[in-house]
């Protein structure tokens, strides 16, 4: 700019006061406009958008109580038309994908239909276990039918480590499968925390963590895995977790801990009618700044 202003080459003063005005409006327009979109890529390339999904129990069956299964097909075209403008990098749902049947023909065939409609959302998807995913059927049958090789496992977008964790076993380690489960007692095992300690301590930046249930209550509560303050005690000694997103019991709920935000996501399920829905997108930065912006009855959280 000032090279501009102080040529020598012979302007007259209108030219230059023209000439001046136009160079000073425009170039400093170009000058906060390149900058403005040099922060956004900045912040674009260090920040990961995903969709948030949980609790759609669907199943080919009658209404029970404030769940609607089968209405879950249409609430997630909704959240679909959301995504589609909102375009996360991935999709994670929290748990409790399909609902229960008595038989495993009939459970893997909820799977299926599901599971195609899910596997449109944008980006790669990921699944939470829960309870109901191995109601009738065992783990395998479950990740077979997602096409998952692995129940707890973690992975990285844009220097956010992402931890996904099983808590679906019985407390003697036995996983749940085939109607062999207590809804009331999660567990992650020894084997799955050994492996978290060691996951963390590798991670290269900021983590969240998916899990199904709840980590966030004491033990003997309902909801809670029964060796929470275990697990809590991992997630604090790493100094990496920002936040952990739980499904399970189905209304929306934040408590922080330590530092760390558990949040509970509105169940897919409950409700009938396309206003009775809930789902969310989620911007983590790599400096560890939370957005996200729920719809419908999904609320929204800011934690920078
Ligand atoms: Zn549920």
């Amino acid at each position: 700019m000032s090279n501009i202003l102080h040529s020598s080459r012979p302007l007259s003063r209108r030219a230059i006061l023209r000439g001046g005005t136009l160079l000073l409006t425009c170039g400093g327009l170009e000058l906060s406009a390149a900058a403005r979109l040099l922060a956004d890529d900045k912040t674009k390339s260090r920040r990961v958008r995903l969709a948030v999904l949980t609790d759609m129990h669907f199943a080919d069956k009658a209404p029970a109580g404030s769940r609607h299964y089968r209405e879950t097909i249409g609430k997630l075209a909704a959240a679909a038309e959301q995504f589609a403008k909102d375009k996360p990098e991935f999709t994670v749902e929290l748990g409790d994908f399909i609902d229960a049947a008595d038989s495993v023909k009939t459970e893997l065939g909820y799977l299926k239909k599901i599971q195609r409609e899910f596997a449109a959302l944008p980006g790669e998807k990921h699944y939470v276990l829960g309870n109901h995913c191995v109601y009738t059927l065992t783990k395998q049958e479950f990740l077979d039918g997602v096409e998952r090789k692995k129940s707890y496992y973690s992975f990285d977008k844009r220097g956010v480590h992402f931890v996904v964790l099983d808590a679906c076993y019985l407390k003697d380690g036995t996983p749940y499968g085939r109607k062999n489960f207590v809804w009331t007692d999660p567990n992650i095992p020894g084997q799955q925390i050994e492996w978290l300690k060691k996951d963390l301590a590798e991670a290269k930046g900021k983590v969240v963590v998916f899990v199904h249930q709840r980590l966030d209550l004491p033990g003997d509560s309902h909801y809670a895995i029964n060796n929470a303050v275990q697990v809590r005690r991992v997630l604090e000694q790493s100094g990496k977790v920002l936040a952990v997103l739980q499904g399970h019991s189905h209304k929306n709920y934040v408590t922080e801990i330590n530092g760390i935000h558990y949040c509970v996501m509105r169940a897919m399920i409950e409700g009938s009618g396309a206003a009775q829905n809930g789902y969310s997108t989620m911007d983590v930065s790599a400096e560890g700044a939370i957005r996200i912006t729920g719809f419908r009855d999904q609320q929204n959280y800011d934690w920078s």
